[in-house]
């Protein structure tokens, strides 16, 4: 530990955003970064605890307090050394991870928690500064094959280590280029998508294959189009092909709101809407997609979680007349509520850079109806509810006499996933599902058919991308097993 008494002399220090009235007139990422020194003095908090919270905390198993001593030291290689020995892509978890480490670090208990995760940012982004990211092909490749179907982070993490571990990777991806929601999801105000085609180009050197526009199964695409050159490829085909398939799809099956009015012009799934953006941005419209924008609008983001903040931040680049965002849920407290105290996660109010880009936010809303004027989209009818738990369980109820109106032109539906899209390769496979409607992996990744494994959102439902990364990383070491001993 470089520090003994750090945590005593310096506070926590965010690097916090760039300014509201700039960042506002541009997609660009709106986290700004701290100068190196005070980045190792901000390191320098960390207390080397002897049982780590912060790594028992993050699904990576990050090893924090060893690279934090490194970057406090200023020795930036070993300290992206350490990081990258269990994860693969950290430029992306230090751009949009929540940080579960943060809030289980034991300096939460009765200060502020170190800046782990922005501490983590600048020492990748260091390291390919530097020129020492660079393509790392293996020594020796063994003679077998495998398939991974989709090239989200769960996808592109299980790639990485399978082909250092010397298979023969394959990535088929459905849309223009990899990333999945990384890409197509997540704004580039938060993750500034050259960063995904700088891991991509680093992979695909390493020898990893990449065929993009290429959907496996006949489904339905979520969120866009199949491309006039999309392939199709029968799913059995890779059954035949490869020694094993891995499914990554991820869980894209959006929510509904299924109240009157739901057919008007103007009411659309956040993903629709925010992919939209993300294409734009990338010159990948297609033209065939009708536009859909916030500008001149007054929009209603329907969800309060993070694609709903997406929804804020991109209503607003766009132009949007007002913006307001409706929970169903209650307001959550500000501070850590009893019910989950430290080292857990706790679920507390989060205002986004988005959030503080303007709009208004209201909890505790249902949604009744929608109101259109000849199958436009005028007005949102809601009431608040009342929450109220009888034993383990909460239960809703509208308040009487509290209906009322809000004006909008584009409802954005932001309610999360309710599972895989089934149709098509999940189907096709005739796999099984789990309880919630994701793809029921046995004891391990493999799937009812034991040919063909899965991972990431696609087995466990709509999460994060670190558990994305730590699933694919798992899953890999899992192939790694059995295919060695075959
Ligand atoms: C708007 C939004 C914002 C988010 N923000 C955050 C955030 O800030 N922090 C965070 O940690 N998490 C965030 N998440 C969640 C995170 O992005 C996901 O949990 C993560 O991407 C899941 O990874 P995955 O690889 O399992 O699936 P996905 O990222 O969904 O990737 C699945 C891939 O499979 C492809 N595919 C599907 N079917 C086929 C087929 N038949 N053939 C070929 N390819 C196919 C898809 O095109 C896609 O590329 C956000 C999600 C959204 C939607
Ligand atoms: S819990 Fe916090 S202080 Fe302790 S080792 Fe981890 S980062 Fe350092």
């Amino acid at each position: 530990m470089g520090d003994t008494r750090g945590f005593l002399k310096i506070k926590r220090k965010t690097a916090g955003y760039r300014p509201v009235e700039e960042r506002i007139n541009d997609y660009s990422e709106v986290e700004a970064q701290l100068p190196d020194a005070e980045r190792r003095a901000q390191a320098s908090r960390c207390m080397d605890c002897g049982a780590p919270f912060c790594h028992w905390a993050c699904p990576v198993d990050n090893v924090c307090p060893e690279w934090q001593d490194k970057l406090f030291r200023g020795e930036w290689e070993k300290a992206w050394m350490l990081l990258e020995s269990v994860n693969p892509f950290p430029e992306f978890t230090g751009r949009v991870c929540p940080a579960l480490c943060e809030a289980s670090c034991v300096l939460g208990y009765n200060d502020e928690p170190v800046t782990i995760r922005q501490n983590e940012f600048a020492v990748i982004e260091k390291a390919f500064e530097w020129g020492l990211v660079i393509p790392r092909a293996p020594k020796r490749r063994n003679d077998k094959k495998v398939a991974i179907v989709g090239a989200g982070p769960a996808g592109l993490s299980a790639a990485y280590f399978l082909n250092r571990f010397g298979f023969s990777v394959t990535v088929f991806e459905a849309d223009n280029k990899a990333g999945g929601y990384l890409r197509y999801g997540i704004p580039d105000f938060k993750l500034d998508k050259n960063f995904i085609d700088r891991r991509i180009e680093l992979m695909t050197a390493e020898g990893v294959i990449f065929k993009t526009n290429t959907r496996i199964g006949r489904g339905k695409y979520s969120f866009g189009v199949d491309n006039t050159n999309t392939t199709f490829v029968d799913a059995k085909d890779l059954e035949q092909n490869f020694d094993l398939v891995l499914l990554t799809i991820g869980a894209r099956e959006p929510r509904d709101v299924k109240v009157p009015g739901r057919e008007n012009k103007g009411v659309v799934q956040a993903l629709d809407f925010l992919s939209l953006q993300n294409r734009t941005l990338a010159g990948e419209n297609d033209e065939r997609v009708e536009p859909i924008t916030a500008f001149g609008k007054r929009v209603v983001v329907i969800g309060g979680g993070d694609t709903g903040s997406d929804c804020v931040g991109t209503s607003n680049r766009q132009g949007a007349l007002s913006v307001t965002q409706i929970e169903i849920l209650p307001k959550p407290p500000r501070h850590r509520p009893p019910e989950e105290p430290w080292p857990l996660w706790p679920k507390v109010l989060k205002t986004s850079s988005s959030h503080l880009e303007g709009g208004e936010r209201l909890w505790s809303i249902n949604t009744k109806a929608f109101i259109g004027e000849n199958g436009k989209l005028t007005a949102l009818k809601a009431c608040k509810v009342d929450w109220t738990q009888e034993d383990d369980k909460w239960l809703m109820t509208d308040i009487q006499g509290t209906e009322f109106e809000i004006k909008a032109d584009l409802a954005l539906l932001a309610m999360g996933f309710t599972h895989v899209v089934q149709e098509g390769i999940v189907e096709d496979l005739n796999l099984e599902l789990d309880a919630r409607g994701n793809i029921r992996t046995q004891g391990s990744f493999h799937t009812s058919n034991p040919k063909v494994w899965a991972a990431g959102d696609a087995r466990f439902g709509a999460s994060l991308v670190v558990r994305a990364i730590a699933d694919g990383r798992a899953a890999a070491e899992a192939i790694l097993r059995k295919l060695a001993t075959q």
